[in-house]
């Protein structure tokens, strides 16, 4: 027997009718490419989104083609993100940080047919354009006193010419909520990215689960700032659960260093934040330089890598900051995780609480997770066993973009389809999930595994550490050691020595690193993780102390 209910699409486009009839005088505020402050409010960025999917009628763009954008997070993006998915086009965010043969690669691969851009990125745009023939026109996000007088861009079009010229009256169609509404690309540390196709089903759902308390937390009483890019799987949703929540909405723009961050936290009255736990780096230094403290700050989602507990702890401590610790991935649309207390935990001694919520959390509702071993068996939920993270659920990708990268994707007895995330994890006996490493990334030593998040972030704890990261490093005898390399906290004293004795009684003797070097830096990857992959190929021809010791002269 059937239910008798009605059957609605679930769209993208109802989120922003939502907002603008039920919060249509909220504000959306961003900073600009081009430097000042720009407000308006959910029913004219409504307004602004139908213009734009009648000005793509107009260009004869059809349902289904791809839209590329190269932008920061901006009015005019959301605005992108609503108008092509809202008229059934497919919104292509691409990362502007990645190299421009890997863009050119991507606009190709996606078939992009107009491209949306920032006037920052208007030098790279006049390097990809000869590399993307089948580009009919690359859209400026500017006014028209603010395009370029001469350009090599073939057909170069304003924004702002388009819209003026659209009506802002306009249907939004119904349509199977099955249909592609948006397509990202993922980093591709390893060969070609990969596109995860969204639909309309798994992004607005993905919404209503993000917004959850034990989400993220939204509602009409927040004011929240997606550090997050846009760029970077949908600034994890916030875009849409905002408009389906009704809170303020402020987008940062290209500046997201500490003081930039701070000043627009304290003058819109932030309260939740989210991004990746680089940005915040550079935001506590910041504030704890200058003595500052955070007037309506309470909330900050961080994902993306691991987030130190130390940075857990320094918000909480010194600056009444709540981090949610938070895992996803572009395949996931990206939210997989997130780590809340429970009622229960309420008792526990507050070091367990921290312990606790340095793991990477509870799946939302409708995510569904493993972890396995090499044989393929499921492993128990003890939080020792660790193995490869599993994963299904209706915003998680069944396939690939063109079906590359079959081989993540097994069938268990059931039939179901699991997508393996290529992350290594444990799970404890109340289902909290914790990462202990990308998979090419745990160092094994002596056939044991040595999880580097672990070490990374025993090493960010003392008191006189930027960031570190963690890698094994080739050894005759072991195969791979741990290997440490440090960011030291400008002006801090410390030793290598100082540094290995740290970890003395904090770990098992023989997961302290074998050795520690000190650089400038750390490389990092288009979406401010650390990058691993460019660290090894930095650290090629490293060879551990003992070693070169013991090596027979010739
Ligand atoms: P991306 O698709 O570029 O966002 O990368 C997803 C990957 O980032 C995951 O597969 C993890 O390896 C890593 N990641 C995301 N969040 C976390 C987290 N909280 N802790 C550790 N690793 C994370």
């Amino acid at each position: 027997m059937q239910g008798l209910m009605m059957q609605m699409p679930l769209s993208i486009s109802s989120l922003i009718v939502h907002a603008a009839r039920h919060y249509g005088d909220v504000e959306v505020v961003s900073k600009r490419v081009e430097g000042d402050v720009h407000r308006y409010t959910y029913r004219d960025l409504h307004a602004r989104a139908k213009r734009l999917a009648n000005a793509l009628d107009t260009l004869g763009v059809a349902s289904g083609a791809r839209i590329g954008t190269l932008a920061w997070n901006g009015y005019r993006h959301v605005e992108t993100y609503y108008g092509v998915s809202g008229s059934a086009r497919v919104c292509h965010t691409i990362n502007p940080r990645l190299f421009p043969e890997q863009i050119a690669w991507i606009i190709d691969d996606a078939a992009d047919q107009y491209v949306f851009f920032d006037a920052t990125f208007l030098g790279l745009v006049e390097a990809l354009a000869p590399k993307c023939p089948h580009v009919k026109g690359w859209v400026l996000f500017a006014d028209p006193e603010r395009m370029p007088a001469a350009s090599s861009i073939p057909n170069l079009l304003c924004y702002e010419t388009l819209l003026a010229q659209a009506s802002a009256d306009y249907d939004w169609p119904d349509f199977d909520e099955n249909a592609a509404s948006s397509l990202c690309y993922t980093s591709g540390t390893t060969g070609n990215p990969k596109g995860a196709l969204y639909s309309h089903r798994s992004t607005v759902l993905h919404a209503f689960a993000a917004a959850l308390p034990d989400g993220m937390g939204l509602s009409a009483h927040e004011c929240i700032v997606p550090v997050v890019p846009m760029f970077h799987v949908n600034a994890w949703g916030l875009p849409y659960a905002a408009c389906l929540t009704g809170c303020k909405l402020v987008l940062p723009g290209p500046h997201l260093d500490g003081k930039s961050l701070y000043e627009l936290f304290e003058a819109e009255g932030v309260t939740m934040s989210a991004g990746v736990p680089t940005i915040w780096l550079g935001l506590l230094q910041h504030v704890v330089s200058q003595q500052l403290k955070f007037t309506s700050f309470r909330r900050t989602v961080i994902g993306g890598s691991a987030c130190p507990p130390a940075m857990i702890r320094t918000f909480r401590e010194q600056f009444g900051v709540e981090v949610v610790h938070a895992w996803g991935m572009t395949e996931l649309s990206p939210l997989g995780t997130l780590c809340h207390l429970q009622r229960k935990h309420d008792a526990l001694p507050e070091a367990e609480q921290q312990a606790l919520l340095a793991k990477q959390g509870h799946v939302l509702y409708g995510v569904d997770m493993r972890i396995v071993g090499a044989d393929g068996e499921d492993l128990p939920w003890d939080g020792k066993a660790f193995g490869d993270l599993l994963v299904r659920g209706h915003w998680v990708i069944g396939e690939y973009f063109k079906g590359r990268g079959t081989e993540q994707f097994s069938q268990d007895a059931q039939g179901r389809t699991w997508f393996a995330t290529g992350d290594v994890a444990t799970i404890d006996a109340d289902a909290y999930m914790q990462i202990t490493d990308r998979s090419k990334d745990v160092i094994k030593s002596g056939g044991e595994w040595i999880s580097s998040i672990d070490l990374e972030n025993l090493a960010v704890s003392h008191p006189a550490v930027a960031e570190a990261a963690v890698i094994g490093a080739r050894h005759p005898k072991w195969d791979e050691r741990p290997l440490l390399v440090v960011v030291k906290k400008p002006g801090a004293e410390l030793t290598r020595d100082e540094l290995l004795h740290f970890y003395e009684g904090k770990v098992a003797k023989w997961w302290i690193p074998d050795d520690v070097v000190f650089v400038d830096q750390l490389p990092h990857t288009a979406t401010g993780k650390l990058s691993k992959l460019r660290l090894r190929e930095q650290l090629q021809q490293y060879v551990f102390p003992a070693v070169k010791d013991a090596a027979p002269s010739r």
